[in-house]
């Protein structure tokens, strides 16, 4: 694992929320994710595995973030994130200018409940900030399936086998495509909607990966 340093550029970059996103203290310095504290718990990746790529390690103030954002029902939380999410993309943003973005899909019941796809919160500033399209419905998730995190390595496979479906083919032919998840564990749930995706037509499949549990 390669770290880098919390850079300037990260914090130029994100949009001031009026409270730290991880520990909602009131935050004064415009322009920043996390109050000080939790800012040296933010730990960027440079994955050497593109299998199972993640911009941050699920940890700090990330992790809290995300736990916020999905728990708490807060979905004004999917826009810190997001901007967070986009600053790793933002240095492949040249190559990325013809994509569009796809979130790795919530079960139907799993969305009715938590009334937000996290994922697509975050695919959704990311399109923002890329000036490219967002189609938050091309994959389905036909199977409501355990969460990755409680599984070996082996089940995490099995269990996304075929969860996935591209139901409206036509958005994503002859695309390419950035897949946008909000935690990957083993890249398995990555792997299954980049193969829907490609069954479906797809050029091909980017991943976006805002944190990576186990790195
Ligand atoms: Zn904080």
């Amino acid at each position: 694992m390669q770290v880098r340093p919390f850079g300037q550029r990260l914090i130029a970059a994100v949009l001031p929320p009026p409270r730290c996103g991880a520990c909602d203290a009131q935050m004064s310095a415009p322009a920043r994710p996390f109050c000080d504290a939790c800012a040296e718990t933010v730990l960027p990746l440079r994955s050497r595995d593109p299998g199972a790529t993640g911009a941050f390690a699920y940890v700090g103030a990330v992790a809290r973030a995300l736990a916020r954002l999905k728990s708490e029902r807060r979905p004004d939380l999917g826009r810190v994130l997001g901007d967070l999410l986009w600053c790793a993309v933002e240095p492949q943003a040249a190559s990325l200018r013809q994509v569009v973005l796809v979130p790795v899909p919530l079960h139907p019941a799993r969305l009715a409940e938590r009334g937000f796809n996290q994922s697509g919160l975050l695919a959704r500033r990311v399109a923002r900030r890329l000036g490219a399209p967002l189609w938050p419905s091309a994959l389905t998730r036909t199977r409501d399936t355990p969460p990755q995190a409680t599984l070996t390595r082996d089940a995490r496979r099995a269990n996304v086998r075929d969860a996935f479906v591209a139901r409206e083919p036509e958005h994503v032919a002859g695309r390419a495509v950035l897949l946008v998840d909000d935690v990957s564990t083993s890249g398995a749930t990555l792997d299954a909607c980049s193969r829907a995706l490609l069954d479906a037509g797809a050029r091909t499949v980017f991943r976006s990966v805002l944190a990576r549990a186990g790195y």
